[in-house]
């Protein structure tokens, strides 16, 4: 627009990036009068990383459909002169960062909303309570209009000086399979406040072609900081060795300083890199830039009238939905060499904690986007029975864990649009609390996160042991982040029973000290107890617990109990059948991980005998869900009927994946490959203690 112009709205978007267009896009759709301003400089054609969670997000704002998007097969990681891992729970697709500007644009246009060709110069709060901004052309630079807003969302990119820099660089000469290649080089051990450097290729548009990227946090020369992702990628994979650049390097400041703190300046939203919402350890931030947006605009559109609670709406959701995540990622970056040789020592490690470690530091979703499995079906009622318990529950969970151990608290918020809904054990604690008539007693969410922190603790250990102690003075970091984790947790539960619920000290010690009695069992490989009684134990207190403190009479304590116990055995069952049909399983663990590790009933149920995958879902199916059938007649014991249905939801939603086989899931296709001609398209080895992954069968399916 080249005359003056001056207009009112409800709110004012500044930048058209990632974070800005989902700000404007979210904001229409409820109605809000909107404006965008950018001045629209175009960029060099450069390849980017669209996360599994960017895509989700673009796609609920129907922008993916606009992008040329390439998806990748694969994303691999490597630490070091560490083995490749596949790493199943991510996924990724790439394309051009101007096209991604395009598909913004063009649903903007699509959406009729208007966008200012300019900067936005100054804004200052004025006596009407409104926001007046100046917008001003770039080629000539004159103001080329005036905005009056009740509402800004600043999404106009990283600050000057960032916390970190990414650079990517074009090069041909040497194919790259269709896959993210993702390397974290070793820190020199010399240099204590070492920052991580990560380095990352994907392939490009045309074959032969990829695109080497890198980022850093901390200060850092492009030019050196490409040429060391040079290295690292010829030292990772010397099957690229021919690789040469083909373009100019493209380099940018990222900001990772995001704190719930500093999200709002001067009554204005800031979302994106503005925020500092970019990973310290990755450089991505697609995903995070246009989540911000989208919340911002919805604590706008929650507050059309009041800047100041939509602010602090704002703080709180932007709050809540990455708790623990950047604190995660800046903990293990300012303490690179520890978190490094964690990742490092750990990168075969298939302990659940460790594949949700991983998840945590490296990518971008961190634990959200849960399965149906992971989720339970509940009445409209009985939302609100339960929700206002678990969300004070998770309240004290996070506090408790957020400052010490910041990937815990963002474990315990694994989904935070639907807390009420996830498979955790403050659940059937709360329907056994409610059993005798009893209503939902809020102050007992201090309880339910003791024993939520406590499960946690428990389930720190699971996994494979290491066969021999290892040698001299090396630590193994497996096990001892394993046990620093697991003792954190139980020593925090610990304290709040102490603090909330004093009378059940001694239960709840007992609970723990039959947890250690498991955890040092594992530790000493013995394997006389079958991994159902670990689950019976970590199921079985909450309900009877509950079920003690809401009064209930002894034999109503006893089927809740039986209850719990059952619960324990259709949870690994469901496990068990999960990951034999290549599924991802709610422990994050595949197959091989669950039999060396022994989280698995297969070997309980079929013996020490090679067996095949049919045979084991079939026998898994059927025990599971004879648990499930007990546990369900157990119920008919509760006498008061929203408790009895918040205990059947549960274990209905723990029960999921033990119906019939569906088509079109890999048990039905491994049933094909065995009823057909062929060999036996997977086997499980049925031996729980062999270090081997199920040796003489092909590996189970990808997740
Ligand atoms: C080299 C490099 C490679 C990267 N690779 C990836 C990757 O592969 N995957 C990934 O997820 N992330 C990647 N990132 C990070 C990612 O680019 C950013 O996190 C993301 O673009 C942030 O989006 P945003 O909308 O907050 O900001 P931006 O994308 O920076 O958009 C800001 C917009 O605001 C406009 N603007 C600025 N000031 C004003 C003003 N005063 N008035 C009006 N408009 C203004 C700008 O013109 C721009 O259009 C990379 C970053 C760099 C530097």
């Amino acid at each position: 627009m080249n005359h003056q112009e001056n207009r009112q709205v409800d709110l004012l978007v500044v930048g058209a990036g990632p974070a800005g267009a989902a700000a404007a896009i979210e904001a229409s759709r409820h109605g809000l009068h909107v404006v965008i301003a950018d001045p629209g400089q175009s960029r060099s054609p450069a390849d980017v990383i669209v996360s599994e969670a960017a895509l989700r997000a673009l796609t609920a704002l129907d922008v993916a459909r606009h992008i040329p998007l390439r998806p990748l097969d694969a994303v691999e990681l490597r630490l070091g002169a560490g083995p490749t891992r596949h790493l199943p729970e991510a996924t990724a697709a790439v394309c051009d960062r101007a096209d991604l500007d395009t598909a913004l644009r063009h649903t903007l246009a699509d959406l009729g909303l208007p966008l200012l060709r300019g900067v936005v110069e100054t804004i200052t709060l004025e006596a009407d309570g409104l926001q007046h901004a100046t917008i001003c052309g770039t080629h000539p630079p004159t103001e080329i209009g005036t905005v009056a807003a009740r509402h800004v969302v600043v999404a106009s990119g990283p600050p000057p000086t960032g916390t970190g820099m990414a650079c990517t660089q074009p090069y041909t000469g040497a194919p790259l399979a269709n896959r993210l290649l993702l390397m974290l080089p070793a820190p020199r051990t010399i240099d204590p406040a070492e920052t991580p450097t990560c380095v990352w290729a994907a392939p490009a548009a045309h074959a032969g072609t990829f695109t080497l990227g890198v980022a850093r946090l901390g200060p850092a020369d492009p030019g050196t900081l490409l040429q060391q992702a040079h290295a690292a990628l010829l030292a990772a994979h010397p099957e690229l060795t021919g690789a040469r650049p083909c373009g100019p390097p493209r380099t940018g400041v990222l900001n990772s300083a995001f704190s719930p703190d500093h999200v709002v300046d001067d009554g204005r939203l800031l979302a994106g890199d503005a925020a500092g919402l970019s990973n310290p350890f990755t450089g991505e931030g697609i995903s995070y830039a246009t989540q911000s947006g989208v919340l911002a605009a919805q604590a706008v559109a929650a507050h059309p009238s009041d800047p100041q609670a939509a602010a602090a709406a704002y703080r709180r959701t932007l709050s809540r939905t990455f708790v623990g995540y950047f604190e995660t990622a800046r903990h293990a970056s300012q303490r690179y060499h520890l978190a490094w040789r964690i990742l490092a020592a750990t990168a075969h490690t298939d302990r659940p904690l460790f594949a949700k470690v991983r998840r945590a530091v490296l990518l971008p979703e961190g634990f959200s986007n849960l399965t149906a499995a992971e989720r339970m079906r509940l009445d409209g009622g009985d939302h609100l029975l339960l929700a206002p318990f678990l969300l004070a529950c998770d309240e004290v969970a996070i506090s408790t864990v957020r400052r010490e151990w910041p990937f815990i608290a963002r474990l315990l918020i694994a989904d935070d649009s639907d807390p009420h809904r996830r498979l955790r054990p403050a659940a059937p604690f709360l329907g056994a609390l409610m059993a005798a008539g009893a209503p939902p007693d809020i102050t007992r969410a201090t309880l339910a996160a003791a024993i939520e922190l406590a499960t946690l603790g428990a389930l720190a250990f699971l996994g494979p042991m290491p066969d021999q102690p290892q040698p001299g003075r090396l630590v193994d970091w497996s096990i001892t982040g394993a046990v620093l984790a697991g003792d954190f947790l139980l020593g925090q539960a610990t304290r709040l029973v102490a603090a909330s619920a004093p009378e059940i000290s001694w239960s709840f010690a007992d609970w723990l000290a039959d947890l250690a009695a498991h955890r040092s069992h594992r530790l000493q490989h013995d394997t006389s107890t079958p991994a159902s009684a670990l689950f019976a134990a970590l199921l079985e207190f909450p309900a009877r617990i509950g079920g003690q403190l809401g009064g209930a009479p002894a034999e109503v304590i006893d089927a809740l109990r039986i209850y719990g116990e059952q619960c324990g055995h259709v949870f690994l069952h469901a496990e068990d059948a999960l990951t034999l049909r290549g599924q991802r399983t709610r422990l994050d663990v595949d197959l091989p991980a669950m039999m060396n590790g022994r989280i698995s009933a297969i070997t309980d149920l079929l013996g020490d005998q090679p067996i095949c995958r049919r045979q084991a879902l079939e026998a898994t199916i059927a025990a599971g869900t004879t648990a499930a059938q007990a546990a369900h007649t157990t119920l008919a014991k509760i006498p008061h009927e929203p408790a009895a249905r918040i205990l059947h939801a549960f274990l209905d939603a723990l029960a999921n994946p033990l119906t019939p086989t569906r088509p079109g899931d890999g048990a039905e296709r491994n049933r094909g490959a065995d009823a057909g001609a062929g060999p036996p398209a997977t086997c499980a080895r049925g031996t729980a203690t062999s270090s081997a992954p199920a040796t003489r069968c092909p590996p189970p399916e990808r997740r």
